[in-house]
């Protein structure tokens, strides 16, 4: 499945995308059948997850995304796991929490909740230039070097669109990002088309 979708994100951009297969869905025995096909970056939502499947493949030199809520009772096991990237980093005050206890730079993309719907965490997109700056400022190892958000829960696709327009937006705005995480399996080729340089793949490579 790796291949065929591989080959549809190059029919769609010739842009570099990066994929991060979500592995949460399953064990550690398929994150290694898709290491051996090649795939490198794998993301996980609960840091126990990570943990046990981290260690399990440890001898494959996997890079792990964390991409869920952090609970402030889980920061310390996240941190000695020592992640690629920490994609998920929806306030201020989780930044500091996260930088008070780090000793390694920590990249980092600040989520945006760019629908404003209430089920979903992370920053406002009228907000997320603001905590930007500040976590740039008082942080010494997150580096905040991007946005991630997901896509707007609706059928319309106009919704959808609009959403990561609106993400693909404070991007551009924000000089020094680089990352732009956005698109799951259910609409990857639509945030391909507004901007994503990243897609979080999870059921359309496993199931
Ligand atoms: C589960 C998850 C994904 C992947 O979802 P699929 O629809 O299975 O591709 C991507 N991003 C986040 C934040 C997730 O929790």
């Amino acid at each position: 499945m790796l291949k065929k979708v591989l080959e549809n994100i190059k029919s769609i951009s010739n842009q570099n995308i990066k994929i991060v297969a979500v592995s949460k869905y399953v064990g550690a025995d398929k994150v290694a059948i898709l290491a051996a096909h090649g795939q490198s970056d794998f993301g996980e939502n609960r840091v126990q997850d990570l943990a046990l499947k981290k260690e399990a493949l440890s001898d494959l030199n996997l890079n792990w995304h964390f991409i869920g809520r952090l609970q402030s009772n889980k920061i310390n096991q996240l941190i000695s796991l020592r992640p690629i990237m920490w994609q998920s980093c929806e306030s201020v005050q989780k930044a500091l929490a996260v930088d008070s206890r780090l000793n390694y730079e920590l990249p980092t993309l600040l989520q945006i909740n760019s629908a404003n719907e209430d089920s979903k965490q992370g920053f406002s997109p009228e907000s997320a230039t603001e905590a930007w700056h500040e976590i740039k400022e008082k942080c010494k190892f997150i580096k905040p070097v991007g946005v991630m958000s997901i896509g707007a829960h609706s059928d319309d696709l106009r919704d959808i669109i609009t959403s990561f327009e609106a993400t693909r937006q404070l991007f551009e705005s924000l000089k020094s990002a680089t990352v732009c995480s956005m698109g799951m399996s259910s609409d990857y080729e639509i945030a391909i088309k507004c901007g994503s340089n990243m897609l979080r793949l999870g059921s359309i490579l496993f199931k």
